[in-house]
This record gives C-alpha cells, sequence and structure tokens, in this order.
C-alpha cells in the first residue's frame, strides 16, 4: 500500500522506519524494508505494526545506506510473514517492493518455474525480482535488468528495488503514486511526500513510465527507453 526508500550517507534502517510511519495513515497489514550494505541485502518483514518492525531492528540489527521499505495492503496473497514485502529472488542479490497489483503474474510465474525459479510467497509481486535476477544472469547491469523486468509487467504498479553491490535504489510508476525527496547528501522514494517531508520538503513528482536511479548524492530520471526527463523539484510549503 506504500512503499518508500531511502539512500544516504547515514544507516536507513531507522529512516526507512519512520517513513513507514508516516504512512501508516494509508492503512496496511505487514510491514517490511531491505538494507543494501555493500554485503548482502538483509531483509526484516512481518505481519503486523510498524512498531513491531521497529523493535525487531533495535539495538544490533542490520544497518545499510541504502534500503527500500512497504506497508503492505494484501491483494495476492494473505497477510503473512511470507507474503510481506520486500520480495527477492532465489539469490538473495535483489529485493522489491511493490505497489498496486500485476495483472499478469500467474503467466510470469509459470513461465519462470519452467525456467527454474521456485517462489516464497503466493503475492503477485514475487515475479519482479526473479526477472531481474534472470536478466542479471544474462549479464545485463542492475539498471539494464530492471528496465528488463519492469517491460514484462502489466497493470498498476509503483516499484522500488535494491540490488547486492549498488549504492542506489532503483524505482519505476504506472498508474501507482511515486515521488522522490531530494535531500542533502541523501535522497528519497516514497508513495506520498509525508513519509520524507520530516527529511527534505523538496519534491519531484515522478510521471508513470519514469525510470528514477536515486543513489544518496544525486538522481537520475529517464523514460522507459532511457532518453532523461526533466520534472521540476517543487518546494512543500506545508511541511510541519
Ligand atoms: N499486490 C501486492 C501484494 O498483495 C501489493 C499490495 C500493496 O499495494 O500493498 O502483496
Amino acid at each position: 500500500c506504500g512503499i518508500t526508500a531511502s539512500a544516504g550517507d547515514g544507516d536507513a534502517a531507522q529512516t526507512l522506519i519512520d517513513c513507514l510511519e508516516n504512512l501508516e495513515y494509508r492503512g496496511y497489514d505487514s510491514a517490511g524494508i531491505a538494507l543494501s550494505n555493500g554485503d548482502g541485502i538483509s531483509v526484516t518483514k512481518r505481519a503486523g505494526e510498524v512498531a513491531d518492525l521497529r523493535a525487531a531492528l533495535a539495538d544490533g540489527g542490520p544497518s545499510g545506506r541504502v534500503g527500500i521499505g512497504h506497508t503492505r495492503w494484501s491483494t495476492h496473497g494473505a497477510p503473512s510473514d511470507a507474503n510481506a514485502h520486500p520480495h527477492t529472488d532465489c539469490t538473495g542479490r535483489v529485493a522489491v517492493v511493490h505497489n498496486g497489483i500485476i495483472d499478469n503474474h500467474d503467466a510470469l510465474r509459470a513461465a519462470l518455474r519452467e525456467r527454474g525459479h521456485t517462489f516464497a510467497s503466493e503475492t503477485d509481486t514475487e515475479v519482479v525480482p526473479h526477472l531481474v535476477s534472470e536478466a542479471l544472469d544474462a549479464g545485463a547491469d542492475p539498471e539494464t535488468a530492471f528496465r528488463e523486468a519492469i517491460s514484462h509487467l502489466e497493470g498498476s504498479y509503483a516499484v522500488a528495488m535494491v540490488v547486492d553491490g549498488v549504492d542506489g535504489v532503483f524505482a519505476t510508476r504506472e498508474g501507482s503514486p511515486l515521488v522522490l525527496g531530494v535531500g542533502t547528501g541523501a535522497n528519497y522514494l516514497a508513495s506520498d511526500v509525508p513519509a520524507f517531508v520530516e527529511f527534505t520538503e523538496q519534491v519531484v513528482y515522478l510521471d508513470d513510465g519514469d525510470v528514477a536511479v536515486v543513489r544518496p548524492d544525486d538522481y537520475a530520471i529517464t523514460d522507459r527507453s532511457g532518453a532523461p526527463v526533466d520534472r521540476p523539484v517543487e518546494t512543500i510549503d506545508w511541511a510541519p
């Protein structure tokens, strides 16, 4: 129901939990985050409240400079720890959060199963990290692999992804909201501005088809074909 992402100098875990709390008003049944720290991706997720997630991440929990977060409102698969986002590929090097519905998930999953993929959840979302993983295996760089994966999706979605060893977040939208927050030494993504407005009041509203690569010090927005698109940075004047 809500997605968020953070790329910055400090530890993203606390920032992501704050953002998820700020998205609680949208309603949800499960929550989770994935952190990339240059040495693997750690996923912490469960059915229940963001407060439970915060408790699970307190004191010596995983850390990472970039990460993604999710509050889930189940559409495909019951609320459960396994169905909570983020979802990963078989190798655990790709993690994805998704807001919306992937209409052709059955056909994509059947084809992936035939090619040897096994699935850990009942969600429509889980096909995405597996598609990315296949493209990586075929030699694509992470951004190209992300573009390749989303080219197969039909439906409505806002998606954000981290890949092991990459100091940034990849995201796109089609029919679901997605906003970029431009900070100092940190940049953010979320379904809605309140998620990160406590960290920055500079926002960029993304359009359907935009692909954003968000790193701690900069960001780039392109269309599906890879051509740069120019989106204005706006200042929020209702910040708390
Ligand atoms: N369709 C996805 C699921 O059921 C995402 C739902 C959402 O937008 O929270 O897991």
